[in-house]
């Protein structure tokens, strides 16, 4: 259904993301302000693989809802898949608006958050996930959730069920090979992931921030899936939903140290004064002290800013899934303020859900 429109013109009642990746590799699209928007492709290369382009992700709307779609995972329809958006739904963000509107009443806004937040009612969000839920056609499915807690814990999801609600398990990854089943991971700038084995039938649901990532979650819930189903790499396909881009996602020394001392090639994805801040001690005003500066004219803390789709793809392609098979959506949650929600940017906020499960 995607990959026959991968050619044509966009239908009016799809808006096309025309910052998916290109021929399967790139990784952010290209209205980010990114030090990648200087290494576009040479047209002459481009077009000699357009071929081999993939189809690109589709906001489908469903009443008022827009929901992302991977083309890989679309083409399989045993199974149902869908990353959540922003807008519609029925919980309110008070509108944004700047000096000179302030006089005009700004109407509040409504948004699709699906996570219990301190600003929204657990009506409102309860609403919300049955909107979502119907708009994947997953409303009787069983719906199982996990209290995210940036770790490598992956939950195996048989025919028993899980508890849920309060007595969620811990966990950051869920796998499954059963019909009728609904596995869910809520985000807000850390990478979802969602990958399916196309040849056992078999799917998983991964949340991966920068302690995930670390931690390599996402390689250990392949290592998972191949344990209890057979599940071969080459049979994976992975869809990398709208995550904090190498844009916007500023880290400190911890961050930096973190990845160099565990990947040989973190240095592709982190960009600043790397060098610098690997060798910076425990003190995160170590600079500012240095220089002598009176406080409030110190310059700013050195940080790098780092690539979660780039470095989960990597550890994808490591474990042996083919890079064709990775695929990013190419949105940058702190980016697309009206598309996705975002901690770094608000601090307050919704809750995205990415949400996969295998038709009864
Ligand atoms: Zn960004």
């Amino acid at each position: 259904m995607v990959a026959s429109n991968a050619n044509s013109a966009p239908q009016r009642d799809y808006t096309y993301n025309d910052c998916a990746p290109r021929f399967g590799v790139s990784l952010e699209h290209s209205n980010m302000p990114t030090r990648l928007a200087k290494k576009k492709v040479p047209p002459r290369k481009a077009r000699a693989k357009t071929l081999d382009r993939p189809a690109p992700w589709k906001l489908r709307r469903s009443g008022g809802l827009q929901i992302l779609e991977s083309p890989s995972l679309a083409r399989s329809t045993w199974l149902t898949h869908g990353f959540s958006t922003r807008p519609g739904g029925v919980s309110e963000r008070a509108a944004n608006h700047s000096a000179s509107d302030a006089k005009q009443q700004p109407a509040a806004e409504k948004v699709l958050n699906l996570g219990f937040t301190d600003w929204d009612s657990r009506g409102h969000v309860l609403q919300n996930r049955g909107e979502f839920f119907a708009a994947l056609g997953a409303s009787k499915m069983r719906v199982v959730a996990l209290r995210q807690i940036h770790s490598d814990i992956v939950h195996l999801v048989s025919a028993a069920d899980l508890p849920q609600g309060e007595q969620a398990l811990q966990g950051d990854a869920l796998i499954t090979r059963e019909p009728g089943v609904l596995l869910t991971i809520q985000s807000a700038d850390c990478i979802p992931i969602l990958l399916a084995d196309t040849k056992h039938r078999a799917i998983a649901a991964i949340h991966s921030g920068w302690r995930g990532t670390a931690q390599r979650v996402a390689e250990k819930t392949l290592g998972r899936m191949q344990m209890e189903f057979g599940t071969r790499a080459q049979d994976v396909v992975a869809a990398l939903g709208p995550g904090i881009g190498g844009c916007c996602y500023e880290v400190g020394h911890d961050v930096v140290k973190e990845f160099s001392a565990k990947f040989p090639n973190a240095p592709d994805w982190l960009t600043g004064p790397i060098d610098a801040l690997e060798n910076s001690d425990d003190d995160p005003n170590w600079l500012p002290w240095l220089t002598m500066r009176p406080p409030g004219h110190a310059p700013p803390a050195p940080c790098a800013h780092l690539d979660l789709i780039a470095a989960n793809r990597a550890i994808l392609a490591g474990a042996g899934v083919a890079r064709k098979d990775i695929l990013s959506s190419g949105f940058c949650t702190a980016c697309r303020g009206d598309l996705f929600f975002s901690y770094r940017r608000e601090h307050s906020t919704g809750r995205m859900m990415a949400a996969i499960g295998i038709r009864s």
